[in-house]
């Protein structure tokens, strides 16, 4: 690990906290530096997963956090919403130490194992999460090709009845989410986030609204505009984004319909407007 990134961990570390917080009773998240890590299943379950794993060199917190709601429960399994690095990061030494699967979109298996590179990060979108991630941004792409393998395509995730996922590609091409009917929870990946993506580092204080995708690394506007569409018309309960804090209540729905109906206004960079 190069000094400038120790160095940026280190401070960034006074304000982390390094507890895994709940939600549900049988959902948790652990809020890092550059993204979110779930952890879905009760922590008296002898099955549960994890979603997502933030950036590199993060696995012994995020093992840490872990052990502290499971004790010596491992996770079954890796869902990963994407492949962005600030997501899959960490995955290759979890899914090593646990000895776990790994499952992500079949369309983003290939931007996973070197076969593909997604589209560069677009220069003119600068501001908070941009000016982290380049400082985190790795110098060698990750290669998950020991471990990972493609979600079955009936939108069924392996190991967890009761949730299923829904293409939202935009951001990336074989994003997703992650539903859970019966009581409205959604996990966002980048889809949708509850943190401002252009604000600056200092700002990562909570500011509870909806945002659209990361404007740096969305690769598909004309996607990610229906994706917006499909989880507003989910009707979610609750809204657990990659990036930004959980939020729950009637604001979810307002914002969710504002930011579907004027997406183009609120989320389109200026140079992509018409
Ligand atoms: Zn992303
Ligand atoms: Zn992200």
């Amino acid at each position: 690990m190069d000094k400038e990134f120790d160095q940026h961990y280190n401070d960034e570390l006074h304000t982390e906290n390094a507890d895994p917080e709940e939600i549900l009773d049988d959902v948790a998240y652990y809020r890092t530096i550059a993204a979110n890590v779930y952890m879905l299943g009760h922590p008296d379950s002898d099955t549960w997963v994890l979603v997502d794993t933030a950036v590199g060199h993060y696995s012994t917190r995020i093992i840490a956090a872990v052990e502290k709601r499971f004790g010596d429960k491992k996770p079954s399994a890796i869902i990963l919403t994407h492949g962005h690095f600030d997501h899959v990061g960490s995955a290759n030494d979890l899914a090593k130490h646990w000895n776990i699967p790994i499952y992500i979109h079949e369309k983003e298996i290939d931007y996973v194992t070197e076969k593909a590179q997604y589209q560069p990060a677009d220069p003119t979108m600068g501001g908070g999460l941009m000016s982290i991630f380049s400082i985190l941004f790795p110098k060698k792409p990750v290669n998950l090709k020991e471990w990972v393998q493609p979600l079955p395509s009936n939108g069924e995730i392996p190991l967890l009845k009761d949730w299923r996922y829904i293409e939202t590609p935009g951001h990336s091409p074989g994003h997703i989410v992650l539903y859970r009917e019966k009581d409205g929870v959604l996990i966002t990946g980048d889809a949708i986030l509850t943190e401002k993506p252009q604000s600056t580092i200092s700002t990562f204080i909570p500011i509870k609204n909806v945002y659209g995708p990361p404007a740096y690394f969305t690769e598909d506007w004309d996607a990610a505009r229906n994706s917006v569409k499909k989880i507003a018309a989910l009707k979610p309960n609750y809204l657990l984004t990659g990036h930004g804090l959980p939020m729950e209540g009637p604001e979810i729905q307002e914002q969710l319909d504002h930011l579907a109906s004027n997406f183009d206004n609120l989320v389109l960079p200026d140079h992509k407007k018409n």
